[in-house]
């Protein structure tokens, strides 16, 4: 059993606190939102009423917060006030440059930290099947190996500071992009008569197979756990996914990296939530691209 401190309880991070309770681990935690800690502290979890409090006394601190900001000026207090030799995990979804500078403020603090973004959304953290692409120190992922598999069942050591968000954007790239190009060729086979089911039969086995399609096809039939089959309920949202391509973007830029099909799509899922369908799947841009939204 560890004594865990867990800022940021929202729709991830709650789940995944109430994970590592479920492991017997004894969860300390923080959220500004009443609701969110309740929910922990009904699992049987404890609520801190500052960041502060909830990592004095712990071995392991994780962060699940919602971007580069909060994490930054929440590391400003956790840093102070953390336990010599606690270990510092931060899951949330942000920028490259920001990880690798909390990376070195914790060093300079003397802490190891480690970036630990996840995919796998809502339904993966109640599960515990999130994957979790992991950058930092070698030493520093055997010791956060065992709590993360108890909220995760994919975990990949991505490299040093950083490279875990790195990961984490370039594969949501590819999924941006791979979900409007499936899109695409749904509504152009509806237009030349072709049935979807037929679409799927061929593409699901030949070369256009890919996870957007077999996984999360984004129409309505082919696969009935995708969210085309639940009018788009999210899943993963609009919002998110161009807060990812936003991140893609930044990183491609700051690294001189020309990434043009990356950047229609940003323009895309872009105009999708400009139309009011930010909290929709992202897989619900076919709706756009067949100009329904
Ligand atoms: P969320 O908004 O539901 O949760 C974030 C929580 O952080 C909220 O409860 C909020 O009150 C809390 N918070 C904000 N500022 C804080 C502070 N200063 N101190 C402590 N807590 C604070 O968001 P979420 O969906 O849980 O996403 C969290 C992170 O996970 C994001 O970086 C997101 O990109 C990433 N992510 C989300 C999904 C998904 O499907 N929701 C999937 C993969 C990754």
């Amino acid at each position: 059993m560890a004594r865990i401190g867990f800022i940021g309880v929202g729709n991830m991070g709650g789940p995944m606190a109430r994970n590592l309770v479920k492991a017997q681990h004894a969860v300390r935690a923080f959220d500004p939102a009443k609701a969110a800690l309740d929910a922990v502290v009904a699992a049987g979890g404890q609520a801190a009423a500052s960041p502060a409090e909830a990592v004095r006394d712990a071995e392991i601190v994780v962060t699940m917060l919602p971007a580069g900001r909060h994490v930054r000026s929440v590391y400003a207090e956790v840093l102070p006030a953390a336990a010599a030799g606690a270990l510092l995990i931060d899951c949330s979804t942000i920028d490259v440059a920001s990880a690798r500078d909390v990376a070195s403020q914790a060093a300079a603090a003397g802490f190891e930290m480690l970036d630990a973004p996840v995919s796998g959304g809502v339904g993966g953290a109640e599960a515990g099947t999130l994957t979790f692409m992991v950058g930092g120190s070698d030493a520093a992922f055997a010791r956060a190996r065992p709590i993360l598999e108890k909220m995760g069942r994919t975990i990949v050591h991505c490299g040093g500071p950083g490279n875990g968000q790195a990961a984490k954007i370039c594969n949501n790239m590819v999924l941006g992009i791979s979900m409007i190009a499936v899109s695409e060729a749904f509504t152009l086979a509806d237009a030349l008569g072709l049935d979807r089911q037929k679409l799927f039969d061929v593409s699901s086995t030949a070369s256009g197979q890919c996870w957007a399609l077999t996984s999360y096809c984004p129409v309505p039939g082919p696969v009935p756990s995708s969210p085309a089959n639940r009018d788009y309920k999210p899943g993963f949202t609009a919002d998110m996914m161009v807060k990812d391509l936003r991140l893609a973007q930044d990183a491609a830029q700051t690294s001189g990296v020309a990434t043009p099909l990356g950047a229609a799509a940003q323009a895309l899922y872009g105009m999708f939530v400009a139309r009011g369908q930010g909290p929709v799947d992202f897989s619900g841009i076919v709706r756009m691209i067949r100009g329904e939204v």
